[in-house]
């Protein structure tokens, strides 16, 4: 089966990678990116053993999550509109894309609402990519303790996705910075952040070696969308 064969040959680079960089396997997580994925084929990586997944859209994933194993936890990885705050605070166990303190207050008071707890993480578009969503890195600085105020979310770290690039060694300055920004936040809160989910298919193992806890994958595991 390919899905099998391609997971088997993504876990074989994830643990060369941890070994090159003297890191446990256990220290990344695989995420599985099943945006334009069916059901169908979510099920399916999910009887391979993957448990964690995630979607770049709401309406999407609403969609989707309900068709899917209950036991599958989802975290959201696209940009968030503030109207859809609840939504994603219903279907999602982590929100990974969060970028400016509006969109945190929104969803600070969803999850008030909802007598819920939500972890998240902050989107950093370390590149300055007009094209993508994120904080600037000094902005993440600059609001860090504000975002750390709203007492319904709790900051576990960065994410940031890379410019695209078919040399991954390229990206690998993209991968660092985030790291040492993440460094940075710890020294202004006073605490470890856990996270930072970096990487994707085509840069993942640079990725690793730069301290990723969460990779983030698609193609390299379903193939094209
Ligand atoms: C689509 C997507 C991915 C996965 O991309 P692949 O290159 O297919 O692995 C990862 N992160 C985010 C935020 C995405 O939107």
């Amino acid at each position: 089966m390919e899905l099998a064969e391609n997971l088997n040959k993504i876990q074989v680079l994830i643990s060369a990678a941890c070994e090159r960089s003297r890191r446990e396997p256990g220290s990344v997580t695989l995420l599985a990116v099943t945006k334009k994925q069916p059901p169908e084929r979510i099920r399916e990586a999910a009887e391979l053993g993957l448990s964690l997944f995630g979607e770049n859209r709401v309406q999407e994933a609403k969609l989707k999550i309900g068709m899917c194993p209950n036991r599958l936890r989802w975290h959201l990885i696209g940009h968030l509109q503030s109207n859809k705050c609840r939504d994603a605070v219903h279907f999602f166990g982590m929100i990974q894309s969060v970028d400016s303190l509006g969109l945190a207050q929104e969803l600070n008071k969803c999850c008030e609402k909802s007598g819920k707890r939500m972890p998240i993480l902050l989107e950093v578009n370390v590149a300055g990519e007009a094209s993508k969503f994120g904080y600037k890195p000094e902005a993440v600085l600059r609001d860090l303790k504000a975002l750390n105020e709203f007492k319904k979310l709790e900051i576990h770290g960065l994410m940031t996705i890379a410019p695209w690039t078919l040399e991954p060694e390229k990206v690998r300055p993209v991968f660092r910075r985030l790291r040492e920004l993440k460094v940075q936040c710890e020294q202004e809160l006073g605490v470890p952040l856990p996270h930072l989910s970096m990487g994707m298919s085509g840069d993942f193992e640079v990725a690793i070696e730069e301290g990723a806890t969460i990779i983030r994958l698609g193609t390299a595991l379903f193939g094209d969308r």
